[in-house]
C-alpha cells in the first residue's frame, strides 16, 4: 500500500521508541485539551502484556509508544505523569479503558485517569432514546453503526486476520518488531475514530456524568486483588452501578456479590439458584449472567 493511501485513515503517524523520544511528544501533546488512547498487547491485562501505547489527537496525529522496546522508562519519561492528569487537564477517550487500565496499573503502576469512555456514552445513549442497553457494543460494532467507511473496516480486518491467526498457532504478534505497516495502521485507525465517535455523540451526551462513570469503569478491573471467575468479569453486560452514582452510605449493610465480587447494599442483591441447589446472593447483572447461561450462550463481545 502506498502512503499516499493510508493519509486518509491519518494525517501523521509517529513511531515512538527512545526516551528522548518521549520527551518531545509528551511535551508535543500536553498542548492537547483532549487525546485518545489505546493499548495493544498480548492478552492485554495485568495478565498479559502491554506492548504498543496508541495516543491520538483531534488532528489526526497518531504517535505509537513502543512498550515492548521501552518498558517502563516510557512511563518515567512523562508518559505516567499525562496519563495520570486529571480530565480538567487533559481528557482522554478511550472505548472499554477496563483492561488498558488494569494493564497500565499492575504492568507498570500508571493510575490512569481523566479517561471519558465512549462505551459507556454510546450504551448511555441507547439508554436515553430508550432502546435496548443491556449489551455493551464493541468498538468495531460502534463504527459500523456510527461513522463507517470501507478504508478503516479493510483496515480493521485484516489487523484482526493477522491476530486470530497469531493466536491459532500459539504465538504473539504485539510483542514482535519492526511492526508491519498493517499492523501500524491497525493500531491507528480506533484512535482515529475515537474522535469521529465523540462527534457524533458530543451533542446529547452530558459529559460530567460520563466522566464520573468513566472513573468507576477505569476503576473496574484494576481494582480487583484478584480476577473472580471469568463469566462474571468477562462479559458484555454493562456491570450494574457503572452509570449511576453510588456514593457509600455507612448506615446501610453491605455485602459482596458471589459472582463479580463487587460490594453492594444488600437490598440489591438476589438470591439466586447458582447450581446444585446453592443459593447465594447476586447483582442483577450477576443474575443476569446465570439466568442466560442456563438458557442460552451469552453474546461474547468483540473489543477489536
Ligand atoms: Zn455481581
Amino acid at each position: 500500500m502506498a502512503s499516499s493511501s493510508r493519509s486518509t485513515l491519518y494525517e501523521n503517524l509517529k513511531l515512538v521508541d527512545t526516551v528522548a523520544k518521549v520527551k518531545t511528544t509528551v511535551k508535543e501533546l500536553r498542548r492537547q485539551k483532549e487525546i485518545s488512547v489505546d493499548c495493544e498487547g498480548n492478552n492485554l491485562s495485568r495478565e498479559g502484556t502491554l506492548d504498543i501505547l496508541i495516543i491520538g489527537t483531534v488532528n489526526r496525529k497518531v504517535f505509537l509508544f513502543d512498550i515492548t522496546k521501552m518498558g517502563v522508562s516510557a512511563f518515567d519519561a512523562g508518559l505516567r505523569d499525562l496519563l495520570e492528569s486529571g480530565c480538567d487537564v487533559m481528557a482522554k477517550l478511550m472505548y472499554d479503558c477496563r483492561n488498558d487500565s488494569d494493564a497500565l496499573m499492575h504492568l507498570y503502576d500508571v493510575k490512569l485517569a481523566g479517561v471519558l469512555d465512549l462505551q459507556l456514552v454510546e450504551i448511555d445513549s441507547r439508554r436515553k432514546s430508550k432502546q435496548n442497553h443491556w449489551f455493551l457494543k464493541g468498538l468495531k460494532k460502534s463504527i459500523e453503526v456510527y461513522d463507517h467507511d470501507e478504508k478503516s473496516e479493510r483496515t480493521k480486518k485484516n489487523g484482526t486476520e493477522q491476530i486470530e491467526d497469531a493466536k491459532r498457532n500459539g504465538t504473539t504478534i504485539w510483542d514482535k518488531r519492526p511492526l508491519s505497516p498493517d499492523l501500524k495502521d491497525y493500531c491507528a485507525v480506533d484512535t482515529v475514530k475515537l474522535f469521529s465517535l465523540l462527534k457524533v455523540f458530543r451533542k446529547k451526551m452530558e459529559r460530567e456524568k460520563m466522566l464520573e462513570a468513566s472513573e468507576r469503569y477505569v476503576d473496574y478491573f484494576r481494582s480487583y486483588e484478584t480476577f473472580p471467575e471469568t463469566k462474571f468479569y468477562r462479559h458484555g453486560f454493562l456491570p450494574d452501578e457503572i452509570l449511576r452514582s453510588n456514593p457509600r452510605d455507612p448506615k446501610v449493610q453491605y455485602n459482596d456479590c458471589q459472582g463479580c465480587k463487587k460490594k453492594f447494599k444488600r437490598a440489591r442483591l438476589d438470591l439466586v439458584n447458582a447450581g446444585e441447589k446453592k443459593r447465594a446472593n447476586f447483582c442483577s447483572c450477576c443474575s443476569r449472567i446465570i439466568t442466560r447461561i442456563e438458557n442460552q450462550p451469552i453474546p461474547s463481545q468483540s473489543f477489536a
